[in-house]
């Protein structure tokens, strides 16, 4: 059976006032090409129920969306602090942490490489254009795709993401955030950074399987077909460390 890989999603208000949770397409359709079965979390003020979702899960994708709340890393808010959700924030907080504490494997891209750091005690920029002098243009630029190479980063050698994403070169990727990580977590290391020296990945290295990346892997692998290593490494990941007891196969 494909193990299941939990991910995380997001709301949006229409003009009428109806809240809906929403998540792109490219995550889900991406965890099912790699051999998972996805499962959108839903943003609930209930533990009780996100628990009891979280303990049949396989697998975390920490997903893309909003902006972080700076309280959650004891920062005022900047100016150009963007939009925040608290239920989204506490939810994938505590979800981040029960993995973390649970040893199941987290794959956490954009605003999830930013939840993760902030959940294991490291703080964000909370604008990269407005508090870091030099730095490269992350955000989306206006005409381009969604797969468009808009910067290189370095990956560290000796690292999970190394192995999964081999090669001396630097690797070119998307950057669709206007956000990063600031102070790692205690417990991360950093996998790779951008030419500017934002951080674009961490890991967890006394961790099962926990990977985060600043760029968006799932929006890539039409073209680059090597980002897929990403989803197949979670889901393998999710797949040898499930429980066994139960499983009649
Ligand atoms: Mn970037």
């Amino acid at each position: 059976m494909p193990p299941l890989i939990g991910i995380t999603c997001g709301r949006d208000s229409r003009a009428d006032g109806v809240t809906r949770h929403c998540q792109n397409d490219a995550y889900v359709n991406t965890v099912v090409q790699a051999g998972g079965a996805p499962v959108l979390i839903p943003l609930v003020d209930a533990w009780p129920a996100v628990s009891a979702l979280f303990q049949r899960l396989d697998g975390l994708l920490l997903s893309g969306g909003g902006d972080v709340e700076p309280a959650l890393y004891g920062q005022q808010p900047h100016p150009q602090l963007g939009p925040v959700d608290p239920l989204r924030d506490s939810v994938e907080i505590a979800l981040a942490r029960s993995a973390r504490i649970g040893s199941l494997p987290i794959l956490a891209i954009c605003r999830g490489i930013q939840v993760l750091n902030v959940a294991l005690g490291g703080t964000l920029y909370q604008d990269i254009a407005s508090e870091v002098a030099g730095a490269l243009a992350h955000p989306y630029q206006p005409g381009n795709s969604r797969d468009h190479l808009a910067h290189t980063v370095q990956v560290s050698p000796n690292t999970r993401l190394a192995a999964i994403l081999p090669g001396e070169a630097p690797l070119s990727v998307n950057s669709m955030h206007h956000q990063a990580v600031r102070d790692v977590a205690g417990s991360c290391v950093v996998s790779a950074v951008a030419p500017d020296g934002i951080i674009e990945a961490i890991e967890v290295p006394d961790h099962p399987f926990c990977i985060g990346a600043q760029w968006h892997p799932e929006e890539m692998v039409g073209r680059y077909p090597a980002m897929r290593g990403l989803f197949a490494a979670l889901v393998g990941a999710a797949d040898m460390l499930r429980p066994r007891g139960t499983d009649l196969g």
